[in-house]
C-alpha cells in the first residue's frame, strides 16, 4: 500500500510517497514558487539523480497535477498509475479544539478547517487549498487530515488556559493549543522503543528544535503541557521568533515607539530570536561559525540563552510530571547542535541527568543515539524526527478502519 503525504505552504508544497510495507520513501519532492514566476519542482528518488523541472504553476492544483504526473512519469516516476496511491495524508496546522486525532476529510471537516482560519491565518488556508486540489485530481482517493495541534488536545485545563478574562476562552477560543504535535508524538514513540518500555509507563520530555522550537511533557504517551501556545510564537527562543516575552513589551512598542501592530508582529515573528540576539541570521550554522571563528560575543550569548531556556523547561516539565525518565532532542538543531544540548544538560545531575559529553559530540546520529551515561537515571536521546512517516501511518490506520 502506498500513501502520498502532502505538506502545503502558501507558495510551496512538500511531498513524499511512502511504501507502507517497508516504510520506504519511494520519492520525495518540493515544489516552490507556486503562483509566482519561476515555479520549480525538485524530486529525489534513492539511487537516481535529482530531477528538476521548471514549469509555470498558477496554483496548487497545477502544482499537485505536476507532482502526480512526475510520480507516474515513464522515466522519472516511481509508480505506474495514480490508482496505486491508496490515500493522501495532509499535514494541517490547526485542528482547533475539535480534532484530538487525525480524521478522514469530509465536507464537514473542510468547513471546520475554514472556521479555524482565524486561529492559523497563515497556515490553514494553503492546507485547505492542498486538500481541495487533491480531491479535484483524485476524486476517489481518501484524504486524511493530520493536525499539528491534535496531539496536545490531552493537555489539562490548568496547562492550556491563559490567565485572561475567561470569556476570551469561551467566546474567542483563546487558549494554548501547542504545535509540532506529529513530531513530538513520533519521537516520544521512538524513545519508548529505544528503552524497550511501554510508552504508558514513561515520562518523556521531547525537545523539537528546528526553525520553530517547542518542548513538550509527554506523560504515559499523552501531551500534558507544551511550550507553544495560542500560536507558534510562544515558548522558547526560535530562529526569528521571540518565544515568550513580557506581553507588556508589545504595548510599550506600540505606545512609546509608535510601531503599528503589523510592525510589532513583524519584529516578534521575523526579527527576533536567534536572528535578533546574534544579528547574524536564523541559521544555527552561522552562529556556530561566528563562535568558532572569532568567539563572537552575541553569537555566544545566543547559544547561552537557547540552552538556558531549554534547561529551565526541562526542570519545569520534570516538576509537572513529578519526574522524568527520558529526554529526546530532535529537528535540525536538536539533532545537529551538540552545543545546545550540552548547555541544556550540564549540571543537571541533581535531576538524575548525566550527559556523556563524547557521545553528545558525535555528529553521525544515524537512526538515533543515546547520549546519557549508562549510570544516568534519566536517559537522553537524539532521534531524527519523521513527521511524514507519522502522517502516513495515521492515514493508513484511518483508511483501514
Ligand atoms: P523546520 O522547523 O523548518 O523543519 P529544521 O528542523 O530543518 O527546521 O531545522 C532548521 C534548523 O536546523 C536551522 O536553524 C539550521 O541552522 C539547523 N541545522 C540544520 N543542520 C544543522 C547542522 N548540521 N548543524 C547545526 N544546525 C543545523
Amino acid at each position: 500500500m502506498k500513501i502520498l503525504v502532502i505538506n502545503c505552504g502558501s507558495s510551496s508544497l512538500k511531498y513524499q510517497l511512502i511504501n507502507m510495507e517497508d516504510k520506504g520513501v519511494l520519492a520525495q519532492g518540493l515544489v516552490e514558487r507556486i503562483g509566482i514566476s519561476g515555479s520549480i519542482l525538485t524530486q529525489k528518488v534513492d539511487g537516481r539523480d535529482k530531477y528538476v523541472i521548471e514549469s509555470p504553476l498558477k496554483d496548487h492544483q497545477e502544482a499537485i497535477d505536476l507532482v502526480l504526473r512526475t510520480l507516474v512519469d515513464d522515466n522519472q516516476g516511481v509508480i505506474k498509475s495514480m490508482e496505486e496511491i491508496s490515500a493522501v495524508g495532509h499535514r494541517v496546522v490547526h485542528g482547533g479544539e475539535k480534532y484530538a486525532t487525525s480524521v478522514v476529510v469530509t465536507e464537514e471537516v473542510i468547513k471546520n478547517l475554514e472556521d479555524f482560519i482565524k486561529l492559523a491565518p497563515l497556515h490553514n488556508p494553503p492546507n485547505i487549498i492542498g486538500i481541495r486540489a487533491c480531491q479535484a485530481l483524485m476524486p476517489n482517493t481518501p484524504m486524511v487530515a493530520v493536525f499539528d495541534t491534535a496531539f496536545h488536545q490531552t493537555m489539562p485545563e490548568k496547562a492550556f488556559m491563559y490567565p485572561l478574562p475567561y470569556e476570551l476562552y469561551k467566546e474567542d477560543h483563546i487558549r494554548r493549543y501547542g504545535f509540532h504535535g506529529t513530531s513530538h508524538k513520533y519521537v516520544a514513540g521512538e524513545v519508548a522503543k529505544w528503552m524497550k518500555k511501554d510508552i504508558k509507563d514513561i515520562k518523556t520530555i521531547t525537545c523539537h528544535l528546528g526553525n520553530g522550537v517547542s518542548v513538550t511533557a509527554v506523560n504515559g504517551g499523552q501531551s500534558i503541557d507544551t511550550t507553544m501556545g495560542f500560536t507558534p510564537l510562544d515558548g522558547i527562543i526560535m530562529g526569528s521568533r521571540s518565544g515568550s516575552i513580557d506581553p507588556a513589551i508589545v504595548t510599550y512598542l506600540v505606545k512609546e515607539k509608535g510601531y503599528s501592530i503589523d510592525e510589532v508582529n513583524e519584529i516578534l515573528n521575523k526579527k527576533s530570536g536567534v536572528l535578533g540576539i546574534s544579528g547574524l541570521g536564523t541559521d544555527f550554522r552561522d552562529i556556530r561559525a561566528a563562535v568558532e571563528e572569532r568567539n563572537d560575543k552575541r553569537a555566544l550569548l545566543t547559544m547561552d540563552i537557547y540552552g538556558y531556556q531549554i534547561k529551565k523547561q526541562i526542570g519545569a516539565y520534570a516538576a509537572a510530571m513529578a519526574g522524568v525518565d527520558a529526554i529526546v532532542f530532535t529537528a535540525g538543531i536538536g539533532e545537529h547542535a551538540p552545543e545546545i544540548r550540552v548547555r541544556a544538560l550540564t549540571d543537571m545531575e541533581f535531576l538524575g541527568i548525566e550527559l556523556d559529553v563524547d557521545k553528545n559530540d558525535n555528529q553521525n546520529i544515524g537512526d538515533g543515539m543515546e547520549i546519557s551515561k549508562p549510570s544516568s537515571k534519566v536517559k537522553v536521546f537524539v532521534i531524527p524526527t519523521n513527521e511524514e512517516l507519522m502522517i502516513a501511518e495515521e492515514t493508513l490506520e484511518l483508511i483501514q478502519k
